[in-house]
């Protein structure tokens, strides 16, 4: 199968309102360009120095996510174009995110990171810590900062069960903020192994990359 017939079945699986990241770390460019012929304007990269590479080389119509854990210090790299940090999880980046979308008079709309694994492993704020942030002056006074939904990775396992599990508790701290936050759309839950469960758990948002580029080494 080629990229383009992969990228065109899952989309076809989709539901409308469930938006398709093809994430598409570690591929050439030429890998990317076989998707954007086919359609896709959203591309996921986890690393801050191969996304900005490809952003330069590639049509400016894309819109780059970043969904890997970002360092404070390189968020001066992707700060001109990125179009969305999915791993936001401490006030320290926040903040930082904020000071360089100022710098290029932008709004940076980003997702806070829930952990709700079981591995330690993972990256992301607990309840408490997500309440509050959110409720913190420091973070209330940001202006070029938008945080619009949350973002988490279900624990690596073939028990459904438990994924089910995690993606439920994960939509219900996303239904508790949206009462009081209106600004908050997007739920991004779900890669290659369970996008269709996420989906049924409420994601808007899928993070699919072997599944259309093929395994990475
Ligand atoms: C690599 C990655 C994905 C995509 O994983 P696949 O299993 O290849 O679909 C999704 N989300 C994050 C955060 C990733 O790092």
């Amino acid at each position: 199968m080629s990229i383009a017939n992969n990228l065109l079945k899952i989309k076809s699986t989709l539901p409308s309102d469930v938006t398709l990241v093809a994430v598409s770390k570690t591929k050439p460019v030429s890998d990317l360009m076989e998707g954007y012929e086919a359609g896709q304007r959203i591309f996921g990269e986890n690393k801050i120095q191969e996304m900005a590479e490809k952003w330069e080389q590639m049509p400016k119509d894309i819109q780059w996510h970043m969904i890997g854990h970002v360092q404070t210090n390189k968020v001066k790299f992707m700060a001109q174009f990125v179009s969305l940090i999915h791993g936001v999880d401490s006030l320290k980046l926040v903040q930082e995110i904020n000071k360089q979308a100022l710098k290029h008079n932008r709004v940076i709309d980003c997702l806070l990171q829930i952990h709700i694994a079981e591995e330690e492993t993972k990256f992301g704020l607990d309840e408490k810590e997500l309440a509050s942030l959110l409720s913190s002056n420091e973070f209330q006074e940001l202006k070029n900062i938008r945080i619009v939904g949350l973002m988490g990775m279900a624990t690596f396992t073939d028990n459904k069960d438990q994924i089910k599990k995690e993606f439920t508790h994960l939509k219900s701290i996303f239904d508790q903020c949206i009462i009081h936050n209106s600004q908050f759309t997007i739920l991004s839950m779900g890669m290659s192994g369970d996008y269709q469960l996420a989906i049924e758990c409420g994601s808007t948002m899928v993070r699919i990359g072997s599944s259309i580029f093929g395994g990475r080494n």
